[in-house]
């Protein structure tokens, strides 16, 4: 009994918590719209206002702010800390830099429904056209009678086109219209953003372009055999890693899918040629029985890494070599074995402004033992190249998005507490 009562109690007090902490606002919980998308200046919550509303106030306070650079911004909330709302509007005004630096054209109105109070917060730039007696008046003659009645979307409306037709009038557009033009708003986080986008369009692109790669290569050699295919595929396999990193990273899972593959296509078990058993991979140890010395050479280097395949019903034995890129053995010419390390090298010729020099590398065979000699061409020295500029044209396309996902931020204008409050 008296647990049941303690949960029914406990439930309550956790239903009022989350009542309280639903609708009561500090200034940093106020969503503000504009960042996301500075096509919206409406911040509504709770929903007090319906969407036809918003989207109406919206697009009007967008359209004045393209044609006066003016910046309103309208909050509606359930209810505010503090109840206070003058500080609360100051407060926000502030942190939000409501209007343009130059001459802070910006307007906050806000409502605390539940606390029946509601501000307007003028920038010193508004200050002349909406000065203190005029908030006052739209306060207590067109947004409170509709207040009165519940009427909050009438109420909002009206105020705000009040002051929309106050702010576009020509006659005070000196006043409003800020040095700066309605699109070259400071918006500082815009810059990241745009690289983001950047990166990630590229990236889009170069893993479109890895994966064709993949499918050609694929489609082109699907006569071959696996290892066939697996071959044509490790041909593409360091241009892709290079698009992976010039695509800082996107490209890297169209690279791990050709990894993938090759792996598949290497350990899947090959049918015999002759008479289309299964055949059995040898393993590293039982399979160099069957290698020549040559190649447990190549294996021993990791130079070549070789499979040994077995047909366990005819006999059949595959040998199978997979070369390893990263090695830097080279093939002797000799014995053919890919054993040949670079053992000395000389300059037998410097290389001036007018003729070509030579150097001489000895390599050295570590199957066979023999030294062979390369002589190799070092170009000519060359004097100041000029650098080439331009050609690379801004990769703006990439930035993408439609215009009203892109983000923004209020001006960063500044209020010294001008307006009016009241209630209703
Ligand atoms: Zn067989
Ligand atoms: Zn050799």
């Amino acid at each position: 009994m008296f647990l049941r009562r303690l949960i029914s109690f406990a439930s309550i007090m956790i239903c009022a918590a989350v009542v309280a902490m639903a609708a009561v606002y500090g200034i940093d919980d106020i969503p503000n719209v504009h960042v996301q998308d500075r096509t919206k200046y409406v911040s509504n919550p709770d929903g007090v206002l319906s969407a036809g509303t918003v989207a109406t106030l919206d697009s009007m306070l967008y359209g004045l702010q393209r044609s006066t650079t003016a910046e309103v911004a309208v909050v509606v909330v359930d209810r505010i800390e503090g109840g206070d709302i003058d500080t609360f509007g100051t407060e926000l005004f502030g942190k939000w830099g409501i209007g343009k630096k130059d001459n802070d054209n910006g307007l906050l109105f806000l409502v605390s429904k539940d606390d029946r109070k509601m501000v307007i917060r003028t920038g010193y730039g508004v200050e002349g056209l909406i000065p203190d007696l005029v908030g006052g008046r739209l306060i207590r003659n067109v947004a409170a009678p509709h207040f009165r009645s519940g009427d909050y979307d009438g109420g909002v409306l009206a105020t705000v086109s009040a002051i929309n037709d106050i702010l576009s009038d020509p006659e005070a557009a000196g006043e409003v219209v800020s040095k700066y033009g309605p699109e070259s708003v400071s918006r500082p986080d815009d810059t990241g953003r745009e690289l983001f986008n950047l990166w990630i369009g590229a990236g889009m692109v170069m893993t479109f372009i890895v994966l064709a790669m993949y499918i050609v290569t694929l489609r082109r050699h699907s006569r071959d055999d696996r290892y066939g295919r697996y071959q044509a595929l490790s041909k593409i396999e360091l241009p892709a890693l290079v698009m992976s990193f010039l695509g800082i990273g996107i490209p890297f899972i169209a690279f791990i899918v050709i990894l993938i593959t090759m792996r598949r296509l290497r350990t899947k078990r090959r049918l015999c040629p002759n008479c289309h058993h299964k055949m059995k991979r040898l393993d590293e140890q039982t399979d160099n029985q069957y290698l020549t010395p040559a190649q447990d050479t190549e294996e021993r280097l990791k130079s070549v890494d070789y499979d040994v395949w077995l047909c366990g019903n005819c006999g059949e034995l595959d040998i199978l070599p997979y070369v390893n890129k990263a090695s830097h053995y080279k093939v002797c010419p000799v014995c053919g074995a890919r054993a040949c390390s670079l053992r000395s090298e000389r300059m037998v010729q410097r290389p001036t402004y007018r003729a070509e020099g030579l150097v001489v590398k000895e390599y050295v065979c570590h199957n066979c033992g023999r030294h062979n000699d390369e002589t190799h061409k070092v170009p000519r020295l060359e004097r100041e190249a000029p650098i080439i500029v331009g050609g690379l044209g801004a990769g703006r396309g990439f930035g993408g998005g439609g215009g009203g996902f892109s983000g923004g931020s209020f001006g960063g204008g500044m209020t010294g507490g001008g307006g009016a409050s009241g209630g209703w």
